[in-house]
């Protein structure tokens, strides 16, 4: 620190000599005043490079987020840059269970339509907990499933017939929930072996497709010829 306050005064010192000799040509001795700020364009380059020491920047996030909100982690940026979803939804990432909506139920994430948010318990907090549920699948995953009940929610929002006043349950009642309803007649409520209803395997359907790193795409879409072509035709890629 004291080098650099000593190397800029003698910068200062410089400079002030340079406009000395400057004035020295006419009698004008109003003329110091200005070339200090010329001169600040050389004294700059020094002070540059530690005035701004290599920005740790933040990859910008696909969506805005809300007040109190959380940013989303970057490995599920390419998840919400395909979906469509419904307009300031919010993450909240708790560290504690009863952090989490009732609405949660016994699950560590949920999506609440009313305020548009999912929940997620940490991972730290997900690991002081005994036989989760969810230990088996990436954060990013569960977060992807219910970023896919988010876009439900605006398949629902969407819908002329229906409107932001529904609940998720209303999907179904979709032109995408009608086309998985299709597409899954004739499998067995649990073809994904999660459980949950239709609601529940659409999330993990749209999930499994929209994040190759899972793994899943293939035992739980490809493997069914039927959900396989419903992906195709209604979910991004
Ligand atoms: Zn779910």
């Amino acid at each position: 620190m004291a080098g650099l306050a000593a190397g800029i005064l003698v910068l200062i010192a410089v400079v002030w000599l340079a406009a000395g000799s400057d004035a020295s040509d006419g009698d004008e001795a109003v003329l110091p005043p200005p070339s200090p700020s010329p001169s600040a364009a050389p004294t700059r380059p020094p002070t540059g490079p530690t005035a701004s020491p290599s920005p740790t920047p933040e990859p910008a996030s696909p969506l805005p987020i809300p007040p109190g909100c959380s940013r989303w982690p970057e490995a599920v940026f390419p998840v919400i840059e395909k979906l469509e979803l419904p307009a300031a939804i919010c993450l909240k990432l708790v560290d504690r269970l009863d952090a989490l909506p009732q609405s949660c139920g016994d699950a560590r994430a949920c999506y609440t339509p009313p305020d548009r948010t999912v929940w997620k318990l940490t991972n730290a907090a997900e690991e002081q907990l005994p036989n989760s549920p969810l230990r088996s699948f990436t954060a990013e995953f569960v977060l992807a499933h219910e970023l896919c009940h988010a876009h439900q929610h605006w398949q629902v929002i969407k819908e002329p017939a229906l409107g932001p006043e529904f609940g998720l349950a209303s999907w179904v009642g979709t032109p995408e929930g009608r086309a998985f309803a299709q597409a899954t007649q004739g499998l067995p409520p649990n073809f994904i072996p999660l459980g949950g209803g239709i609601l529940e395997n659409f999330a993990n359907v749209c999930a499994a497709w929209l994040l190759p790193t899972s793994g899943l795409q293939q035992q739980w879409v490809d493997a069914f010829p039927n959900v396989q072509r419903f992906a195709r035709a209604w979910l991004p890629k």
